[in-house]
């Protein structure tokens, strides 16, 4: 297993080139929020965006778009109830603030089948896919980011981290998935190769943490990161944004919006 600390990030991260143009970045769909979650979209396209993202797209319901616009004036929107045209995006984040109702299974269900952009799926995508049994059908190379209590709702209960690991690695192999359990120390694997992330601090231990930490592997997967890289990328950068909030914020006051505002620092 290796340690993710700055000389292993350094070997993988590529620089902005200074010619480059929105369209050089990539586009991010996000299919997230619902009536009363809209903040796990605005959380997740916000985060997308402080991670280089060219563009990114909200999939939201249309009532709450709105809401949307104020929060993050440079997001685009499309709605839950119509369809969705994949091809123009780069990669697709799926689950924050969703919901499990009816409308949510179908949009999750329709993009599953018909879409072959990179994906990553979080939340309430994850539980969907654990209330149908619907993990064996996803494309290769998916990432999925479940913390503990949503690992366990997809592969059963585990007793410790060191046997929910093994599951990790051992589902990560047999169904061709990257896996991110999200922790104290987040661990990733592809099922052949595992990580340790050394970033992060308690202060992630909120509402909204989670929802960050997709939008930022999503921009890195529409950056043409193998989806591996980005996942590592993506959790390190994360914890280190929320390790440089604490100069500012204690573990108790730090919320996710300053640590998105920090991103900038974590890059530099
Ligand atoms: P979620 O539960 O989906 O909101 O995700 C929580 C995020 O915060 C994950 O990226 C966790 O790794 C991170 N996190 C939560 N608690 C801690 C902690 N005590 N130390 C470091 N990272 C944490
Ligand atoms: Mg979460």
């Amino acid at each position: 297993m290796e340690q993710v600390d700055l000389h292993f990030i350094r070997q993988i991260f590529k620089k902005r080139l200074p010619d480059s143009h929105k369209g050089s970045h990539g586009h991010v769909l996000i299919v997230a929020g619902s009536k009363d979650k809209m903040g796990a979209a605005i959380i997740a396209a916000k985060s997308a965006l402080r991670a280089g993202v060219g563009l990114v797209t909200a999939n939201i319901p249309k009532k709450e778009r709105t809401t949307l616009f104020i929060a993050v004036p440079v997001a685009m929107a499309e709605f839950r109830e119509e369809e969705s045209h994949t091809q123009k995006y780069t990669a697709i984040a799926i689950g924050p603030g969703l919901g499990t109702d009816k409308s949510a299974e179908k949009k999750l269900k329709a993009l599953l089948q018909n879409t072959h952009v990179p994906i990553v799926l979080d939340a309430d995508a994850l539980n969907i896919l654990a209330q149908n049994q619907g993990i064996s059908q996803l494309l290769p190379q998916t990432i999925l980011t479940p913390h503990t209590k949503e690992f366990d709702r997809l592969f059963g209960v585990h007793h410790s981290e060191k046997e929910r690991r093994a599951t990790a690695v051992q589902k990560a192999k047999e169904l061709q998935l990257i896996i991110v359990l999200k922790s104290h120390k987040t661990f990733i694997t592809d099922g052949t190769a595992s990580f340790e992330n050394t970033t992060g601090n308690a202060g992630l231990a909120k509402g909204g943490s989670g929802d960050a930490l997709t939008g930022i592997i999503t921009a890195f997967l529409a950056q043409k990161y193998e989806p591996i890289q980005a996942a590592v990328v993506g959790v390190y950068l994360h914890g280190l944004a929320a390790d440089m909030t604490l100069e500012t914020q204690s573990p108790e006051s730090m919320l996710i919006t300053d640590v998105i505002e920090n991103l900038g620092k974590a890059f530099q």
